[in-house]
């Protein structure tokens, strides 16, 4: 049986960890995200996250999308940079001109040979904290000896089909957090196991949120919440908090949502247009 201590996480858990926004600061304090991911007919999920991670407080932010995510990234949200891939449909070589505060790839990235191995490269040389979601977790279940390159501090988000490919079968909710504790160990980083109550696991500590609403069990609801995360390690969060807080703002603005609409009618693009209330609900 697991020795982890799981601490269900409030509102209370939460305030603690808030890192005030500073009078005299300026974009450059808050850190430039890096999403990276999209492909043909799914730029859409680099969309959602990137405009999540601005509106979570990143300073700046910059994507890096295949070339034919260029026009409609570039009208859906002007606060956000675009670099394109060379290839018109997929990530084939990722090449950054400078090196962001932290990175959060595999929305929508697809798992292509061209681009497992264009994130292999990225994992080797690049040393900035990832946070990886969707096919960057597929690409690295298919590739495993990619997961000792991940960069320490970061942060792994896994639904629950994305975990059974990094972790095999398991017998029982027992043995899933068992493995998946000793995954988290192994590979150094903070494993974020989403679902109707997201566990996060750390070394020898899990915690357990108590927000969100099946209304969120939607398209790219997950998306929303990697850019979400991203957006936190780029402002100074450390890994953890930025998982723990991510996850619960996340959960709190589609509680939000679904107090407005109900449940069926919540879609991502919402949830994160209420990322602003569920701040201001803890605060
Ligand atoms: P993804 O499957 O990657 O789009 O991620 C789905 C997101 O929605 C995760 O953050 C889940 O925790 C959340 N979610 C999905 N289903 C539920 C549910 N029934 N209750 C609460 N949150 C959910
Ligand atoms: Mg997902």
């Amino acid at each position: 049986r697991t020795d982890a201590t799981y601490q269900l996480v409030g509102r209370q858990e939460i305030l603690p960890l808030y890192r005030p926004r500073l009078k005299f600061s300026h974009k450059g304090t808050y850190g430039h995200s890096m999403i990276i991911g999209g492909s043909y007919g799914k730029i859409g999920a680099v969309q959602l996250a990137s405009n999540a991670c601005l509106t979570t407080g990143s300073g700046l932010v910059t994507v890096f999308v295949p070339e034919c995510g260029y026009q409609s990234l570039q009208s859906a949200i002007p606060e956000v940079m675009v670099l394109t891939d060379e290839d018109e449909r997929n990530i084939s070589k990722i090449t950054l001109p400078f090196v962001p505060d932290v990175i959060g790839i595999g929305m929508g990235i697809g798992t292509e040979e061209k681009t497992a191995k264009a994130f292999g490269n990225l994992l080797k040389e690049m040393k900035a904290p990832m946070v990886i979601d969707a096919d960057g977790l597929n690409i690295l279940a298919k590739n495993p000896k990619m997961l000792k390159d991940i960069p320490k501090n970061s942060i792994l988000t896994p639904h629950p089909k994305e975990l059974e490919r990094l972790l095999g079968k398991w017998n029982d909710d027992f043995d899933k957090l068992e493995k998946a504790k000793a995954f988290a160990l192994q590979h150094d980083v903070v494993l974020v196991i989403k679902g109707a109550h997201t566990i996060i696991l750390y070394g020898d500590k899990g915690f357990v949120n108590t927000t969100g609403n099946p209304g969120m069990a939607t398209a790219g609801s997950g998306d929303v919440l990697t850019g979400m995360i991203t957006g936190m390690v780029a402002q100074g969060y450390e890994p953890l908090h930025a998982a723990i807080f991510g996850v619960y703002l996340h959960g709190l603005a589609g509680d939000i949502c679904a107090s407005q609409q109900g449940y069926e009618a919540v879609k991502a693009s919402e949830i994160c247009k209420m990322i602003g209330r569920g701040f201001m609900e803890i605060l």
